[in-house]
């Protein structure tokens, strides 16, 4: 439902959650983040409002400069901390808002490769997806549009790569995404409300489009993979 994701220099977990409270008007029954920590990426997670997520991070902070949340309403899996966002497999650690509409010939499909599922939602199919083409030896944003290739339905992710802190993926189609130009810092939104708190430099990105940012640039692609430059706006701030 709300995405934030942030390529910080600075730490990020208490940045994530006041930019999912700017998200809380679009409604959730559950909420998550994750940051890359050293060689792996660690999640905290809660059912309910922002507020038990707090307390998860306070009884066990998470300590990273690179991450990403999600405020989440489901549709696919009853809310519970299980199916709450970010979702991993293996290397991949991500949040997702839209619905999958192929998931389950997916699902069929790596379960028969011998992935094993921890939740309920379409959402996990994503994960396993990428890190699987992560294994054939793709680069990640590789990993990634193969990926996009197979999905139907609608989606805004936010993607993080184990040991990568330094990147955040991006991708939207038939849910908004924007991406948001910081200081050496670069964020992505669901919207500009997201990003709100950090930048007023806003790129909304087109349908299809996907992103890999680090602390210093935007590569943007259109769905047929080509490179293009999408323009910045200047919105109101509301930091
Ligand atoms: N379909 C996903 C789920 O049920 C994402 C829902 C959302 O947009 O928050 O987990």
């Amino acid at each position: 439902c709300g995405i934030i994701g942030i390529v910080g220099k600075a730490p990020v977990a208490e940045r994530l959650v006041e930019s999912l409270k700017r998200l809380e008007y679009r409604g959730y029954d559950s909420a998550g983040v994750a940051g890359v920590v050293g060689n792996s990426v660690e999640r905290r997670r809660a059912k309910g409002k922002i507020k038990a997520l707090e307390e998860v991070l306070a009884a066990d902070p998470l300590v990273a400069t690179t991450g990403i949340g999600h405020t989440r309403w489901a549709t696919h899996g009853a809310p519970n901390v299980q199916n709450a966002h970010p979702h991993s497999a293996g290397r991949v650690t991500l949040v997702h808002n839209g619905i999958i509409e192929n998931f389950a010939e997916l699902k069929a499909e790596l379960a028969a490769a011998g992935r094993v599922f921890e939740s309920d939602t379409d959402t996990e199919v994503i994960a396993h997806l990428i890190d699987a083409e992560l294994a054939t030896g793709l680069a990640p944003i590789d990993a990634f549009k193969a990926t996009l290739d197979r999905l139907t339905g609608a989606y805004a992710l936010a993607v993080l790569i184990e040991g990568a802190d330094n990147l955040v993926l991006g991708a939207r189609r038939g849910s908004p995404l924007v991406v948001g130009e910081g200081q050496g810092e670069m964020f992505l939104g669901s919207d500009a409300l997201a990003v709100g708190p950090f930048t007023n430099r806003v790129i909304y990105l087109d349908e299809g489009d996907y992103v890999a940012l680090d602390h210093d640039s935007a590569r943007i692609f259109d769905a047929s993979g080509a490179a293009v430059t999408r323009p910045v706006r200047v919105v109101p701030t509301s930091a």
